[in-house]
């Protein structure tokens, strides 16, 4: 019989990326098969703790923030593209070290775009090198899907802002020296008159509080941070003069990105749901046949395969999108529009997906031991953060109706 081979990428990977996406897909999964073990997942998930000889090692080999320049640690690939595929092999291998480790860097990127060089200069190469983990502070308690007015103010005398309010459900807060945080610069403005800041969590006024018992992503952890007369030099205000009063319109720049790599991290866990559904249903047998024998069980990885693949197709789309995003050659809502439909159907349909295994499982499904039951509760939340389902469906038929995107 002939040979078949698939002639065409079905990806459709353009060429000039393909040794880099090639190449990285293989690190990635060596470096996941080496050290990940589901001993190390399940106690981080148990004990909540951040895997940082983990997260050190995926920053030496340029992982944490791949396609930064290396001039600030980064990797310095090419492509967005490629920190998909890395995501989506590390959250493949397992949900929780994988999102736990990728998750340490999160908003790194909004100080990239919008640092001024010296901030970027001192702030980020310790990040991506795997060395300390960053946060982004936008939610509050009386301020989540709607931040266009902050109760967190920043009050300028001489030269300093002082800030109070209170931020909440903060990735990294407990682990990061420094992040960002969004206040109300000039509250009389509403979102036209706020502004991002960096400071050190170890500034007097600071108090960051844990917040543990979260339903999955245990090993990412979250807090509370607490503003209290903080006094914050002019010189940390992001982007320097010119960033003031410019916060939530780059926090929303910055959500264009991190909804599309939430779309990477939700693909991972879908893959991850797969992988071990498959290999059940050919194992486990019923009726004295392998369950896989069964048409039900077929629809249903039939389906899950359907998923996964238009999932990889908008993913990969959505980020190289991004890499023309980043050079501005697109325009922000047409962004938008892309990142919130990616992040939308991605996620919805990992909970499709990931349902289909837990009840391809069976009881084994719904136990600790088989693992499906850990990625469930890592994958519920990519629809809630960086914007509800809701919220980004809003942002969808916004953009259309306002022509940023158009089908
Ligand atoms: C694990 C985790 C990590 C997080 N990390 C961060 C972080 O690092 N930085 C950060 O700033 N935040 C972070 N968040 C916060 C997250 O972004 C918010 O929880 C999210 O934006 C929703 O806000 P909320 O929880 O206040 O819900 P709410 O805004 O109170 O929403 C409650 C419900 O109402 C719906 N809703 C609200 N408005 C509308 C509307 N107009 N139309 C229809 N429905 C609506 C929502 O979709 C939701 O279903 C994190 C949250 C979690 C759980």
């Amino acid at each position: 019989m002939a040979e078949f081979r698939i002639m065409v990428d079905p990806y459709l990977i353009p060429e000039q990326y393909k040794s880099e996406i090639e190449l990285v897909r293989k690190t990635a999964r060596e470096f996941a098969q080496r050290y990940f073990t589901r001993e190390l997942a399940r106690e981080v998930d148990h004990k909540e703790e951040f895997p940082w000889d983990l997260y050190r090692k995926a920053g030496e080999l340029g992982f944490i923030a791949a396609t930064l320049p290396p001039e600030y640690g980064g990797g310095g690939l090419t492509t967005e593209l490629a920190s998909a595929v890395i995501t989506e092999e590390l959250v493949r291998a397992d949900t929780t070290l994988g999102q736990g480790i990728l998750s340490g860097a999160f908003g790194l990127y909004a100080l990239y775009l919008f640092g001024t060089e010296e901030q970027k200069k001192q702030y980020i190469p310790p990040v991506a090198r795997g060395e300390k983990t960053f946060f982004l502070a936008l939610t509050e308690p009386d301020h989540g899907s709607d931040i266009t007015q902050l109760s967190t103010v920043a009050k300028k005398e001489g030269d300093y802002y002082v800030l109070k309010g209170i931020k909440t459900f903060i990735t990294n807060a407990p682990t990061a020296e420094y992040g960002l945080i969004l206040a109300q610069t000039e509250p009389e403005k509403g979102y036209r008159g706020q502004t991002l800041f960096l400071i050190h969590t170890d500034w007097p006024g600071v108090d960051v509080k844990p917040l543990k018992g979260k339903m999955g992503q245990r090993a990412s952890p979250l807090g509370e941070i607490r503003l209290d007369g903080v006094k914050v030099p002019k010189e940390y205000v992001v982007g320097g003069p010119e960033g003031l009063n410019k916060g939530f319109y780059w926090a929303l720049q910055y959500l264009n990105i991190g909804r599309v790599h939430v779309g990477a991290v939700a693909l991972g866990m879908m893959l991850a749901a797969f992988d071990r559904a498959y290999d059940f249903a050919q194992k486990r047998v019923q009726f004295g046949r392998p369950i896989i024998e069964f048409q039900l069980i077929q629809q249903k990885l039939a389906e899950m395969a359907q998923l996964i693949d238009i999932s990889r197709l908008a993913v990969y789309r959505a980020h190289l999108i991004l890499d023309e995003y980043i050079k501005g050659a697109v325009e922000p809502r047409t962004m938008a529009a892309i990142s919130s439909i990616t992040k939308v159907f991605v996620t919805e349909n990992a909970t499709k997906v990931i349902d289909h295994a837990i009840q391809i499982l069976g009881g084994s499904g719904y136990m600790e031991e088989y693992d499906v039951e850990r990625i469930w509760r890592d994958h519920r939340v990519t629809r809630i953060y960086e914007g509800t389902t809701e919220i980004n469906t809003l942002t969808i038929v916004d953009s259309l109706r306002r022509g940023f995107y158009t089908l």
